[in-house]
């Protein structure tokens, strides 16, 4: 697990909680900050996409590495933009501001997309 503090985390990485047929989900696998308030919904993703890849074949160990590739972009994406929202709060508000009116739009626009 990597180095965290309160409130904010640098997040565990999605592939460092498997070892053979063992596989972590949810905070365990890979905790993150608290900003995108996404942590219970990553934990129940996880949990179909687990069951799912289990179910299309025999091979824990190949449905683990399903698992993991199907699993780590978002979990990749959640963590950088919750950083990013953890990191924009600590700006001062008149440099967040202008940030939110140059960029506010597009990154949500991006974030709808994912
Ligand atoms: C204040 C706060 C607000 C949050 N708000 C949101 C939100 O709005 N939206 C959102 O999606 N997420 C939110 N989250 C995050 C969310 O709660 C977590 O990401 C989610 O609960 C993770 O689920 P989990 O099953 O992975 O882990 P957990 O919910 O932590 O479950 C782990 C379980 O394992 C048990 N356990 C631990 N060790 C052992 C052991 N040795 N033996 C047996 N059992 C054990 C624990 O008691 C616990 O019940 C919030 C979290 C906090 C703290």
């Amino acid at each position: 697990m990597s180095k965290s503090t309160a409130g904010q985390s640098n997040g565990s990485k999605l592939n460092g909680g498997t070892a053979g047929r063992v596989v972590l989900i949810g905070d365990a696998a890979h905790a993150s900050s608290p900003m995108m308030g996404q942590g219970g919904s990553m934990a129940m993703e996880d949990a179909l996409v687990l069951a799912e890849s289990l179910c299309s074949t025999r091979q824990a160990k190949t449905a683990i590495e399903m698992f993991v590739a199907r699993r780590k972009q978002r979990v990749d994406w959640v963590q950088q933009q919750s950083r990013a929202v953890g990191d924009m709060l600590g700006m001062p508000p008149g440099r967040r501001n202008s940030v939110l009116r140059e960029r506010g739009q597009s990154a949500f626009m991006v974030a709808s997309n994912r």
